[in-house]
């Protein structure tokens, strides 16, 4: 049997503050990287009284550099030192700007040298924008920055984004994927446990698999949960012997809600569009993609699959670019539980 029932939601210990988990957004490195610096030539002003003129200056003739303070104490930023822009010809390879020829620019673009003096610096500095508080904040000990912080993405990192209530929920429908690994999953050393795909909208759990690829190859826990809610759309590709959950008993909360989200678009053309998934490790190539194509918006893992994860462990599919749909990915969730289930399991592998 490939699917199991979450028959042990009800009885499942409510989560409370002291949980042992933290849920971790995984996220794109463009989020998480240190800055990348740049070589940049700098004036000294000579007079600290001429800043703001030597500013306005500088920008009407150098645009750039918006994502930086134009001017740090009496350095004035240029522009950097590789550059097409300024190229006198071959402006399709980097160029490398000399002194001179900056002084010419400037010269020529009316900008007035006597403001600096005679020497230039070449400094390092952040080549891009900063994308969150604490980029912004290493950003800032190198040079100056200009930053506007997302509060979305700031929500995520500080893991505001969701409340205590939806927590516990979450732990809640982990621990359905745990007990459905413990009671029914075979993978192997790449693949395994158990995947549970729910509607948070209403709180209803749509399917619950755990890995059988003893069966079959490509019955890894997330394609059986995709198929599942494919077969309650009167789809599916393969006849699974299983059931499905659609009572709404199993997902509802403490106080008889069971609402999870604000904003679900439940009317998209794909059979997950706007579900959560929770998987007890995280995916590998084929559930990840299964997960991708079937439009859910938003998978919890458990823990951590060095061998073949692709949301955070061997890349991060969700931050690839090119992708027609992206979900938003955390780890940690009930992770504990998880390892332990995973090790339980392991004996059943089939390799
Ligand atoms: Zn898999």
């Amino acid at each position: 049997m490939a699917v199991t029932s979450p028959k042990n939601v009800k009885e499942s210990k409510v989560e409370n503050a002291d949980r042992s988990w933290i849920a971790r957004p995984i996220l794109s490195s463009e989020f998480t990287d240190d800055p990348t610096l740049e070589d940049v030539y700098v004036g000294l002003l000579k007079q600290k009284k001429d800043i703001s003129r030597a500013i306005k200056s500088i920008s009407a003739v150098l645009p750039g550099f918006r994502h930086l303070k134009r001017c740090s104490s009496n350095k004035l930023l240029l522009t950097p030192v590789n550059t097409r822009e300024l190229a006198k010809e071959d402006s399709s390879v980097e160029y490398t700007l000399t002194e001179e020829r900056l002084k010419e620019v400037l010269n020529e673009r009316g900008f007035n040298l006597s403001l600096l003096e005679e020497n230039f610096q070449i400094l390092r500095v952040p080549s891009r924008a900063a994308r969150t508080k604490v980029q912004a904040a290493r950003s800032s000990k190198i040079w100056p920055v200009n930053f506007h912080p997302d509060p979305s993405i700031e929500r995520l990192i500080d893991g505001s984004v969701f409340t205590e209530h939806q927590l516990d929920t979450i732990g809640r429908y982990m621990r359905v994927a745990v007990d459905a690994a413990r009671l029914e999953a075979v993978g192997d050393s790449n693949c395994n446990g158990s995947a549970v795909i729910v509607d948070p909208e209403d709180g209803r759990i749509l399917a619950v698999a755990a890995s059988r690829i003893d069966q079959h190859p490509m019955w890894h826990a997330a394609t059986l949960a995709v198929d599942l809610v494919a077969k309650l759309q009167g789809g599916g590709a393969w006849k699974l012997d299983g059931n499905t959950v659609e009572s709404d008993s199993s997902g509802r909360n403490k106080d008889g809600s069971t609402k999870m989200c604000e904003q679900t678009d439940k009317c998209g053309p794909y059979l997950c569009t706007g579900y959560w998934a929770f998987s007890s490790k995280e995916p590998c190539p084929l559930c990840a993609m299964a997960l991708l194509h079937s439009r859910v918006s938003r998978i919890f893992y458990g823990v951590p699959n060095e061998n073949t994860g692709v949301l955070g462990s061997r890349t991060i599919l969700h931050a690839v670019p090119g992708l027609n749909h992206r979900y938003q990915v955390w780890s940690g969730v009930l992770e504990q539980e998880c390892r332990q289930v995973l090790r339980e399991i392991e004996s059943r592998n089939i390799d």
